[in-house]
C-alpha cells in the first residue's frame, strides 16, 4: 500500500524542527523511517506532516558526559553497535543492539527512534530500563531528561509531547555483569520473550505493554503476557522464567 497524503518539512536545525513541531498539527518525527515507514505504508499512522530530522546538525554524536555515555538523534544503530565509547562504557547497548533486526535495517534505523517507537518487544528500551538511562527531549519550552522508568507509557507510546523532539539517550556506565537473552522464531525477529541485565536489575520485554522491571526473588510476579499467533500467554510466561535464569547465569 501507500501511505496516505501528507506534508514533507527538512527543517536545518533543532530549533527549526521544534518550532514546526510547535505549530503544526498532527506532525510525526521521521528518523531511520524502519518503523514509520511501514506503519504510513499500511496506513497505520496517517500523520498530516512529517518532520524529516536527518538534517539537522550536532545530533549524529557519541559523547560521554555525567558519568555515561550520550547518543544522539541521529546514531544509526548500527555505529552505536561498535562504538568504541558504548563498547566499554556501557557494553550492554551493543548486545542489545545485536539482536535488533538486521545489519541493513540497523544502517538506517536509529537508537533514539527505537526508544521513541516504544516497541514493547524492541531490545533497547529495555536495556535503557536495566541500566537506569534517560531520554532527552527538547521543544520550544526547554529541554527536559524523562527517567526510562518514566518513559515508556504503553504500546508505542512514549512519554513525548507531541511538540516534544528526543535530540538524545544517555546511558549511565556501567561495568558490573551484562547480558541480553531473547527468544525468537528467526534471527532479527521482535522476541516472543527477552531479558535485558544490568547486574541485579532485569528488564524483562515482550511480555506486557513496556519493558518492566523484574522484582528481586520473585522475577515474573505480576507480569501477564497477552497471546497472538507466535505465542500463547502462559507459553511466553514459562519463556520469560527461562530467560531470567539464563540472564542470571551469564
Ligand atoms: C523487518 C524489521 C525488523 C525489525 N526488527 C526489530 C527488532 O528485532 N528489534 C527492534 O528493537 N527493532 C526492530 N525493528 C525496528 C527498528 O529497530 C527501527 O529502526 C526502530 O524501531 C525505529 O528507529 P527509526 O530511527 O527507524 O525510527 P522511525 O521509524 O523514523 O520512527 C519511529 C517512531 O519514533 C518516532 N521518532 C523517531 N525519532 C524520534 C525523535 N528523535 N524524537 C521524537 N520521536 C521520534 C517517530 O515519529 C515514529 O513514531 C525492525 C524493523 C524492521 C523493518
Amino acid at each position: 500500500m501507500k501511505p496516505a497524503p501528507f506534508e514533507y518539512h527538512a527543517p536545518g536545525s533543532v530549533e527549526e524542527a521544534c518550532s514546526m513541531l510547535a505549530s503544526l498539527e498532527d506532525a510525526k518525527v521521521l528518523a531511520g523511517g524502519q518503523s514509520l515507514i511501514p506503519l504510513l505504508n499500511f496506513r497505520l499512522a496517517r500523520p498530516d506532516h512529517l518532520v524529516d530530522i536527518n538534517r539537522l546538525p550536532g545530533l549524529d554524536r557519541v559523547y560521554a558526559r555525567d558519568g555515561g555515555v550520550a547518543v544522539g538523534a541521529l546514531v544509526r544503530q548500527s555505529d552505536a553497535e561498535t562504538d568504541p565509547l558504548l563498547r566499554e562504557r556501557c557494553p550492554l547497548v551493543g548486545l542489545a543492539l545485536g539482536h535488533v533486526a538486521h545489519h541493513v535495517i540497523r544502517n538506517r534505523g536509529t537508537v533514539v527512534g527505537s526508544l521513541a517507537h516504544a516497541d514493547p518487544a524492541a531490545e533497547l528500551p529495555a536495556a535503557l530500563l536495566a541500566l537506569g538511562g534517560q531520554v532527552v527531549a527538547r521543544s520550544t519550552r526547554g529541554e527536559r531528561r524523562i527517567e526510562a522508568a518514566d518513559f515508556f507509557l504503553g504500546t508505542l507510546e512514549p512519554a513525548l509531547e507531541p511538540d516534544e523532539l528526543a535530540v538524545e539517550a544517555w546511558f549511565p556506565d556501567f561495568a558490573g555483569p551484562v547480558a541480553l537473552v531473547e527468544e525468537c522464531r528467526r534471527h532479527g525477529d521482535f522476541a516472543l520473550a527477552g531479558v535485558a541485565r544490568a547486574g541485579d536489575r532485569l528488564a524483562l520485554f515482550g511480555v506486557a505493554p513496556t519493558p518492566v522491571l523484574a522484582v528481586p526473588g520473585d522475577p515474573t510476579s505480576g507480569l501477564q503476557p497477552s497471546g497472538d499467533l507466535e505465542a500463547s500467554p502462559e507459553f511466553r510466561l514459562h519463556l520469560v522464567g527461562v530467560l531470567v535464569e539464563r540472564a542470571l547465569a551469564t
